[in-house]
């Protein structure tokens, strides 16, 4: 209650702080230790990769409270931006998502209370499963949405332009590539929509939300590329809307978990 009205009005900026430069995809490897000393937690370790890391008064961070025991020794801690021994990166750049930071997180014998471990001890790797799932359904949105974008964008664009003394528009090809788009684009929303209905029903499963991710992002980029096509040499031309897709859309595939993990998470359940 301390922080989530802040996080709501916007007073306080979060982020969550998973991913170490030795290990990604493989969250059970995290080597950042959290060991207790007293009333306190002392935290060691990097972080890298890290969304808002530039500008988060507040980090979720995953650490090992428990090294010999893999996924159940991992624990969630809240880490203010301010505690002695934290420090944040560069600003690291992107091929996309320019506006968005994103950075390298150092944490150095950081002492946290034993209040700001989230939830029970050497439980978060549950938490983070459980939670992830939200944040799978969020991309797939953003992968409809822009997806849905572009094609109205290239719907525009190839009605004024004009090659072989005819707008774009008029060739079968065009007529065609717009054709399976928008109906890839009516079967990716419908799928987010039903995912989305779930989710607000408490019932949008692990495996449902990785498959809704990983469909919704690869749709996502395969719609943006044919927008690009469509436009020619200006849909690579960094003041058009399409370029600028897909350049942000690439990470879709990546980051919250990528495709190949969703896959992983999806077929364990068959
Ligand atoms: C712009 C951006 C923002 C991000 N924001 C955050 C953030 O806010 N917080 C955070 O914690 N992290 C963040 N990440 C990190 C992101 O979640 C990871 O990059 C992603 O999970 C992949 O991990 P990795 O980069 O270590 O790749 P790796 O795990 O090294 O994977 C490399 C390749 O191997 C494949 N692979 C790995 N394991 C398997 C397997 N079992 N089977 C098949 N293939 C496999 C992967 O799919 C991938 O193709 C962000 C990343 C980017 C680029």
């Amino acid at each position: 209650m301390k922080w989530l009205p802040k996080m709501c009005t916007g007073e306080v900026i979060t982020a969550i702080a998973m991913t170490e430069p030795g290990t990604g995809s493989d969250l059970a490897g995290v080597r950042t230790s959290a060991t207790e000393d007293g009333d306190d937690y002392i935290i060691n370790g990097s972080k890298t990769f890290i969304t808002n890391g530039q500008m988060a008064d507040l980090f979720i961070v995953v650490a090992k409270t428990d090294t010999s025991a893999g996924a159940k020794g991992v624990s969630l801690f809240l880490v203010e931006a301010d505690r002695a021994g934290f420090a944040r990166g560069q600003n690291l750049k992107k091929v996309g998502m320019k506006s968005q930071d994103t950075s390298e997180l150092f944490f150095d014998n950081v002492r946290v209370p034993k209040s700001n471990l989230l939830g029970q001890k050497n439980a978060g790797f549950i938490y983070l499963m459980q939670e992830l799932a939200q944040e799978r359904l969020s991309v797939a949105i953003i992968g409809a949405a822009v997806a849905k974008a572009c094609y109205d964008e290239t719907v525009k664009y190839v009605k004024e332009r004009k090659a072989f003394g005819k707008p774009i528009a008029a060739f079968q090809n065009t007529r065609f590539k717009l054709a399976e788009i928008r109906t890839e684009l009516a079967v990716t929303q419908t799928y987010v929509d039903r995912c989305l209905e779930l989710h607000c029903e408490k019932k949008l499963s692990i495996d449902a939300a990785a498959s809704v991710k990983l469909w919704a992002t690869e749709a996502q980029c395969r719609i943006v590329d044919e927008c690009v096509q469509l436009h020619g040499g200006y849909g690579y031309m960094w003041e058009y809307p399409v370029a600028r897709a897909y350049a942000d859309s690439r990470v879709q595939r990546i980051y919250a978990g990528t495709s190949e993990i969703m896959k992983e998470i999806i077929s364990r359940t068959i």
